[in-house]
Parts: C-alpha cells; structure tokens; sequence
C-alpha cells in the first residue's frame, strides 16, 4: 500500500472526505472506502477506467433489425412507463420513441428507484444491449441519461468504465454511478489540480499536464488524448515509487555503515586452490567479484542473487562466508526447510574439508542441549558459521560479530524477520538473498528497487539439457515402463505429487494411493521406495532422504516438500503427477532437482486428459525450454502481473494502478534510471524545481517494507 497521505502541497478541496461530494453522503462514502478504498476527493480522481466503450453514435431505433451491434446508444423520450408483475417477477417497463420508431426499456431490479429517476416527456440518452424479439426492440437495465445532464457534463466519444463490486453496485454505484461521480467530481476537482512533475520534465519527455491528463483519462477527447493521458499518468506513478526505492537506496549508501571485508585471506585462497573440486564458472566468478566491490566500500550490501536452479549458488554463498571469516567475522545462512538446512551444512562442511571453520547448525529439532552448547560458542565467537531455519532468528541467537547473512530461498522470510537480524549486531551485516525464482528484470526492479541484483546465467559445464516430455495418463504405462528403464541403467526417480494447502487432506489419500501403488509396480526385492512429505517428522524425513541421497533407494515419493534444494545428482528422472495442478516456477524448480549429474536426465509431466488452455500453454513451454528466466517471464504473462507468485493477496507489492509490469517494462527501467539521475544531483529534492517531486515521492511512500515471504 502506499501511503496517499496528506502533502503540504496537495490544495485542500482533494483532501476532503468522499462523502461532501454531491451524490455520496456518509452511508455510500463508507461504502467506497470500504469496497474500494476511495476516502477523499483525491482518491476518486485517481481512480481510473479500466476500459472504455464508444458512444460517439446515436443510432435510430429504425435502424436496429437485428443483435449484431453489442451496445447501442439512442436518443429517446419517454412516452409512458408501466409496472407488471409481483415479486419476483415484477418488472417495470418505459416505452420510448425517437421519432423513427418506438422501443421498451425493461428493468427487473432497483425498481423503485429507477421508477422514481424517470420522467415521462424527458429526453434521454440509452444506452445498452438491444433485443430484438418479434420485430420489437427492448434494452433491459440501460444505462439512462438525462439530456440536461449530458450537456452539463464533460463529453467525449469513449466513455469510461469503472470496476465496481456488488456492494456498491447494489447502491447505484455501479460502474455508471462512478462515472457520475467523476462528472460531478471534476467540475469542483479541476481548479485545484495543480502539477506534480517539474516544468523541464513536462518538457524533456513531451507529457501532457496532469490537468489534460487527469480529464482525459476520464473523458478521452480521443484515442490519441487518451494514450498520452496514459503515458504521463504511467510516468507520473513509477518515478513516485521509484524515487522512493531510490532514496532508500542512497540513503543506505549516504550511511556507510558496512562492514568492510578488505582483505582475500587464507581460507578463501587455500579453499579457492586446495579445496574446490572444480573450477568455478565465468558467472561465479563474476558474481563473487561483485560482491567482494560491495564489501569494501564501507556501504552495507544488499544484493539479490538469482541463479536457476542447479547454478552454484551455494558454492557462491561459501566463498563470500569465507570473505568474512577471512575478515574476522561470523556469517550465518538461512534455509527456509528442515531438510535443506541440513543439506546445506553437510554440504558446507564436506566442501571446507580440515580448514580451520566451524560450522554450526540450527534448526527446529535441535535438542535442548545443542542448543545451549551452539549459542555459547556462537557468542564468544568459536563458531564461524552458522546455518539453519528459522530458529536462527530468535532472540536468544546471540552473535559475536555477524558481518554476513545469507538468505538461501528467501520465500518464507520476512521483513521483519529480516529485521531482526539486523539487530543482532552493532552495524547491519551485508546480506545477501539467493532465489532460483527468476524474478523477471522489471518485477525485480520494482519490487526489490532497493538491492542489487546479481546473475548466474550460466550452468556449471558438462551438464545436458533435461528432456521434458508431457504424457497425458492415458499413457500411464509407458511412463512406468520408462522408470524401468532407467532404473535398470542405475538411475534414481523422483515420483512427485501435488500439495496445495487448501486440500491437504486430498493430496496426502492422493500421496499414500499413489505411494501404494508404485510399490505394486515395483515390488521388493527387486525394488526399494521410499517416501517424504509434509506431515513426516523431520528426523523421518531426513532419514529417508539421506536412504535415497546414498542411492540405497530407487523411487522417492513426494510432495512438493522436494521442491526446494535438494541435490543428489544420481537422480535422473522426474515425474510430476496432475502437472497441470503446478505453476509454471513450481515446474520448473522440481524439474531442477534432477540433471544434475552427467546423466542425461528427463523429465516426464503426467496430467489429465482435459486441460485448460492455461495449463496446455503452461506444460508446452515447460517442454520447450529450460529457461527459467523464459518461463518467469511467460508465467508473469500467463497470470497476470498482480498474481505473481501470490503477491497478490500480500496487497503490499503490486499497487500500480496504471502501469503494467510486463507491458511498460521498457517505461519502468527508464523512469527508474530518472529517478536515479534525479537523486544523483538532488538528494533530498530540496531545490525549487524539484518540489513537486518531494510532493509526489510523499505520495508513494510506502507504509510497508515489502515482504520478502511473498516471492517465491
Ligand atoms: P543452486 O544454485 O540450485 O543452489 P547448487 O549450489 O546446489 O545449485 O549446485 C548444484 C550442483 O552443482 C552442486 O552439486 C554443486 O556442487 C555443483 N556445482 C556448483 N558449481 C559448480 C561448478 N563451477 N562446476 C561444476 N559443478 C558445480
Ligand atoms: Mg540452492
């Protein structure tokens, strides 16, 4: 949410309540804010169509035979109106001419006050869907104007739709009773708009003035008004949060209170030349670069790292940790999983070898008195690293000196939780956040305006191409036959079922069937499987995922638990049941879990034999490409930019009334560069020409910080 508070410069008649609008009183004003968080004068001036229709013609009635025309627009008079019918089928009817023929307006709902607005001998406008039914025209529910009231309101050609919901359409504030509203809203509003972007902006892009912008995106004088209405009002939007995302960011930097990790010691050379059981990619090195330039400069780090799935991104995590062990600082790395956590410290530990690190790790099922042994050596500094789950963020997690914090996977953190670790020392640690969700470029820069962002776009060599192969169940057999298959060459399978929370209790019968029913295919002794899910204590789980990590196993059954992280490069083939049940990121991360070894290794979607359009759009890409950042970019076209990754229901990210993170993409990176050219040479927006922006920058600023927890 932004904050839409009051400005100093804002003219007071905006800031008024909704309800002294002519047309609104307290009972439709609470309405408003309530279904559509429109509280002042300012809000509903902001509150733009989502669509407009044509009413530039005035058909006759003599001229409408048939339905072919959608929506038709009439000038007509009343000649008489009747009520017919009881209860239910109570209808009330107006009978109209307009001189080239007669017609019938029906109305089966708000009778009463539609009975009482109409006046027989008035002129209206009409406007609706004609039926034609024996040669006679009706409209049913019109949308009704009075002629008086059209001449005293703006006109233009396209007339503005406006979403609405149920509540306030059942108190006349339909998307027409909005409309109204803005005609009579505009009247008042339009003396006090007053500029919101500096004259030598105005000039530099071309933008028309917010006055002729606010007018015409409301009433379009034309389709040419109406995109330059659009264009500025865009712009005018992504430099107010831009320039707030900015000035985070060069507050951060004004700071300089980072850490600074000056030297390359020891550990990251014996480990770089000693350890390293490969050599590290053009992209790792890259990435560890930028990362040793963020940690001299005195300013905190903050960087997002994206790598897809299988990129190394651990390895780089380790060697940025070993920087700061190297500088005399603790690290510590957060998993959002129990079983990743673990993966990750027995990882860690094998790579360090006999180097002189400690590594400590923490989770939910550590005992009482590991606990207590961890905390003290964490405190007086014995550990150097420390990785785990959510514990690591409780209180009693005292560090020594944390320089370095590393957020793997970040989807369940929060702010907040970030926060508190934050506290846990004199100066911010530098922080840095891995995802293998491709963020699409623009989402990133809108929704982490504020990090860096780093990119592992190279996979380590010698890795080939998963095959994706879609089968629908009909060819169930086959699939199983290709299991055999592979596990006779001495490969792994992944079996994976999904888990979607609101049927938990479905998908796990879901599970346990199918568990049951592999095990019929693949009888022991000739076969072992095994299984993880959800509702599995964490010692279980891990212990079964340990069994087929050794390869002591051939089928591992699961539920998304898999999803996130966990490597055993032995497994060559996954198959995802009910696919179609997945997003396309959800896809693609478990499809990441196999092709990690030199195998060739595959991919085998299982789904129903009725999709939707949406899902064979979904399922076919996954087959054609194993670009992440591809498929991130499709499943932000696919579903919309307000519903990535659920960022929807967190109501916190997408507020962008106008601009469209995957359409403006273009517009968004060049505002953003302004904003930041803007900060460069005007810090706090002090000087006279930059007032207005201060005014708008006010505007956007956000309440919140944006929640991490929602991304995934
Ligand atoms: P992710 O980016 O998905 O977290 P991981 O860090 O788990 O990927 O790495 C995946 C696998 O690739 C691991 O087995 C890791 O040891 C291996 N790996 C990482 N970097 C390289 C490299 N430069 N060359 C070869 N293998 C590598
Ligand atoms: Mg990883």
């Amino acid at each position: 949410m932004y904050n839409l508070g009051i400005s100093l410069r804002m003219s007071s008649f905006l800031d008024n309540d909704i309800k002294f609008l002519s047309g609104v009183g307290e009972r439709r004003a609470s309405l408003l804010k309530q279904e559509l968080e429109i509280k002042s004068m300012h809000d509903l001036l902001y509150y733009f169509p989502f669509r407009y229709i044509d009413r530039s013609k005035v058909y006759k009635i003599s001229d409408i035979h048939d339905e072919s025309q959608t929506l038709i627009q009439l000038k007509v008079r009343i000649e008489s109106t009747a009520i017919h019918g009881v209860g239910a089928k109570k209808r009330f009817t107006a009978l109209v001419s307009d001189g080239s023929g007669v017609a019938t307006l029906v109305w089966f709902k708000g009778i009463n006050w539609i009975e009482k607005s109409v006046e027989i001998g008035r002129e209206y406008l009409v406007f609706g869907a004609p039926s034609i039914f024996k040669n006679e025209l009706s409209i049913v529910h019109p949308d009704m104007e009075s002629m008086l009231a059209y001449q005293n309101r703006p006109r233009g050609d396209m007339q503005g739709m406006y979403s609405s919901t149920e509540k306030l359409t059942n108190i006349q504030l339909g998307s027409k009773g909005i409309y109204s509203l803005q005609c009579n809203l505009w009247k008042l509003a339009e003396p006090h708009i007053t500029e919101s972007l500096p004259s030598y902006l105005i000039k530099r892009y071309n933008l028309m003035t917010l006055k002729d912008a606010l007018y015409n995106i409301h009433f379009p004088q034309s389709q040419e008004d109406l995109n330059k209405a659009s264009t500025r009002l865009k712009v005018e939007e992504i430099l107010g949060i831009q320039l707030n995302l900015m000035s985070q960011r060069s507050d951060r930097i004004l700071k300089n209170n980072g850490f600074i990790f000056n030297r390359v010691g020891d550990l990251f050379n014996t480990f770089y030349s000693e350890k390293l059981p490969f050599s590290l990619t053009n992209a790792q090195k890259r990435v560890i670069k930028e990362m040793r330039n963020d940690t001299i400069t005195g300013h905190q780090m903050n960087r997002l790292l994206q790598g897809d799935v299988g990129s190394g991104k651990t390895l780089v995590a380790l060697m940025t940790m070993l920087l700061a062990i190297d500088n005399g600082f603790q690290s510590c790395m957060m998993a959002p999983t129990e079983i990743l956590a673990r993966q990750h410290y027995a990882t860690i530990v094998n790579m360090l070898d006999d180097l002189p690190i400690t590594v400590g790790v923490l989770t939910g099922s550590s005992t009482k008195k590991e606990r207590v042994k961890l905390l003290a050596e964490l405190e007086n500094g014995d550990i150097n690293i420390l990785i785990g789950t959510h514990a690591l963020i409780e209180n009693s997690v005292q560090f020594k000196n944390l320089g370095l914090v590393i957020i793997d996977e970040q989807h369940r953190f929060g702010v907040e939780q970030r926060a508190k670790l934050w506290a846990k020392g004199s100066k911010p640690p530098h922080i840095l956040v891995m995802t293998a969700t491709p963020i699409p470029r623009t989402l990133a820069m809108t929704l982490y305006g504020d990090l860096d962002v780093s990119v592992i776009d190279e996979l380590p060599p010698g890795r080939k191409p998963i095959k994706t192969l879609h089968f629908y169940d009909s060819k169930r057999l086959q699939m199983l036959g290709f299991i055999r298959q592979e596990i006779a060459k001495g490969r792994q399978v992944y079996i994976v079922y999904p888990l979607i929370q609101e049927s938990e209790k479905m998908d796990y019968r879901d599970l346990q069937e199918g568990f049951e029913s592999i095990c019929a295919e693949f009888p022991p002794p000739d076969y072992a499987i095994t299984a993880v899910h959800g509702k599995m204590k964490p010692a279980i789980k891990q212990e079964n995922m340990e069994l087929f990590k050794s390869g002591g196993v051939h089928i591992m059954v699961a539920t998304s638990v898999i999803e996130v992280g966990v490597d055993v490069p032995n497994a060559s083939v996954m198959i995802i049941e009910s696919s179609e049940r997945f997003g396309l990121s959800q896809l693609h991360q478990l499809r990441g879990r196999v092709g990690r070894g030199a195998e060739q290794s595959y991919c085998i979607l299982m789904s129903g034999d009725k999709l939707s359009k949406d899902s064979r759009t979904r399922l076919q890409a996954m087959v054609e490409t194993n670009d992440g950042f591809q498929l991130a970019e499709l499943d932000l076209k696919i579903r919309g930019a307000g519903d990535i990754n659920g960022t929807q229901q967190s109501g916190v990210v997408f507020d962008l009334k106008l601009a469209n993170i995957v359409r403006d993409s273009e517009m968004i990176e060049k505002v953003r560069e302004l904003a930041i050219e803007i900060l460069d040479d005007d810090p706090e927006l002090k000087r006279v020409e930059n007032s207005t922006l201060l005014t708008l920058k006010n505007r956007y600023n956000r309440e919140k910080d944006i929640d991490f927890s929602m991304i995934s």
